[in-house]
């Protein structure tokens, strides 16, 4: 009954690593994937979660009973503290609601069906590029998706009057997608004074921000200045979603943990909103998965077990950084024409080099060096010992 299925193409980003694992060149790199590698080419499991899950293991009083379709109750509250902050005033006023989801995916996913089922506006603009995920999520959850300008080419920076055009412009209402922190796939960010006008803009025209917060903490590699431009939004009372990820900053990707936090204008709204999500979350999956939740509030939860996670969050952000460093000079030491500072400028897991498809390609055949078509690298991927041979491979690809 199936044979009249076509296949279908591999995912954009996720095909990337398909390709990587056929090749079976020595050399080969993958830069496709947004996961973070140590300099080894490792993936990280964190000394915190592992210190963390050896505790629960110990703990005999702990069982694999179903949460309740929220999740975790610790891990909603403190999750909704890491990103809004302890002093919240929506907290404190029990303005917020927060559900424990399938990480960043599943936490955008449910706010985006919650939206179609119960917001007067169904249109949601993403910013133009954004993550390749997003128009498919938000679609499949029932609104209709538009973009706003945010990248300029020409500067690889921000097109700032691009963005406040295109957002001005949208039906009073509408829903606008922001990233947090850490743009995917461009690394480009507004900064505190048009995070600013942004905000105003948006509260003037009475539209719905839903940030995505994938990298808090992964960008500067200090989680309350990534929480900034959330809690910016936050602190003028008005009324917001926020999709968290664990993915990045525990790098607890495969655990699938995340939040939901919906900011109402009152208890009572929030608390209706809630029982809302529970009629959203309930046939899709009835309940999220207990063991990453479980690490992430132990985490939370205890002084040492925090200072020790910031320590390490602050040692990947880092090392991100400096392989930024280290890939700029190593352009600049090889000559490649061209201005390569926007390496240095961008922010967070990914740099937009700029390279075209065609260049992408190449650097593929000949170097064996994966990406996504539109030239994003993850610098996670990087370390000393490969930094060379992509600099070898973009200079070839602009020279040629
Ligand atoms: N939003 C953005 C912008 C992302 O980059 C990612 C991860 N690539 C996600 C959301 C969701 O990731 P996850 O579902 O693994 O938390």
């Amino acid at each position: 009954v199936f044979a009249h299925l076509v296949r279908a193409p591999e995912d954009p980003i996720l095909g990337v690593t398909v390709a990587y694992n056929k090749d079976p060149s020595p050399v080969k790199l993958n830069l496709g994937v947004g996961a973070y590698r140590t300099e080894e080419g490792k993936p990280l499991v964190l000394n915190v979660v592992r210190r963390v899950e050896q505790q629960l293991l110990n703990d005999k009083n702990r069982n694999k009973e179903y949460l309740p379709i929220v999740g975790l109750a610790d891990f909603n509250k403190l999750s909704a503290k890491l990103i809004f902050g302890a002093d919240s005033p929506a907290i404190q006023e029990n303005r917020v609601t927060t559900v424990q989801c399938l990480s960043g995916t599943g936490s955008l996913r449910v706010g985006g069906e919650f939206l179609a089922k119960h917001y007067h506006q169904r249109t949601v603009y993403l910013p133009h590029p954004t993550w390749g995920n997003h128009p498919k999520v938000f679609t499949l959850a029932g609104l209709s998706v538009k973009t706003y300008r945010y990248y300029a080419p020409a500067t690889r920076g921000l097109d700032f009057q691009g963005l406040m055009y295109d957002i001005g412009s949208a039906p009073s209402g509408s829903v606008v997608l922001l990233h947090a922190c850490a743009h995917n796939p461009t690394g480009v960010d507004p900064t505190p004074e048009q995070w600013e006008q942004i905000r105003q803009l948006i509260r003037s025209k009475a539209l719905l921000p839903f940030f995505d917060s994938a990298y808090q903490g992964f960008a500067s590699g200090n989680l309350d200045a990534d929480a900034q431009p959330v809690r910016l939004f936050a602190a003028d009372g008005g009324e917001m979603l926020v999709a968290q990820s664990y993915a990045k900053n525990m790098g607890l990707y495969g655990e699938r943990v995340g939040a939901l936090s919906i900011v109402c204008k009152s208890a009572d709204v929030a608390s209706r909103v809630e029982s809302q999500l529970k009629l959203v979350i309930r046939p899709m999956y009835s309940s999220p998965p207990i063991h990453g939740a479980s690490i992430v509030a132990a985490i939370l939860k205890d002084r040492d077990l925090y200072n020790e996670w910031t320590i390490e969050l602050k040692a990947m952000a880092d090392r991100i950084i400096s392989m930024r460093q280290q890939l700029f000079d190593a352009l600049r030491a090889r000559g490649t024409p061209g201005d390569w500072s926007h390496i240095i400028k961008q922010i967070g897991m990914f740099t937009f080099t700029g390279l075209n498809p065609e260049q992408v390609a190449f650097i593929t055949k000949e170097y064996h060096i994966y990406m996504t078509s539109d030239g994003r690298i993850s610098m996670a991927g990087l370390s000393a010992n490969t930094v060379p041979h992509l600099a070898d491979a973009i200079h070839a690809a602009v020279t040629r």
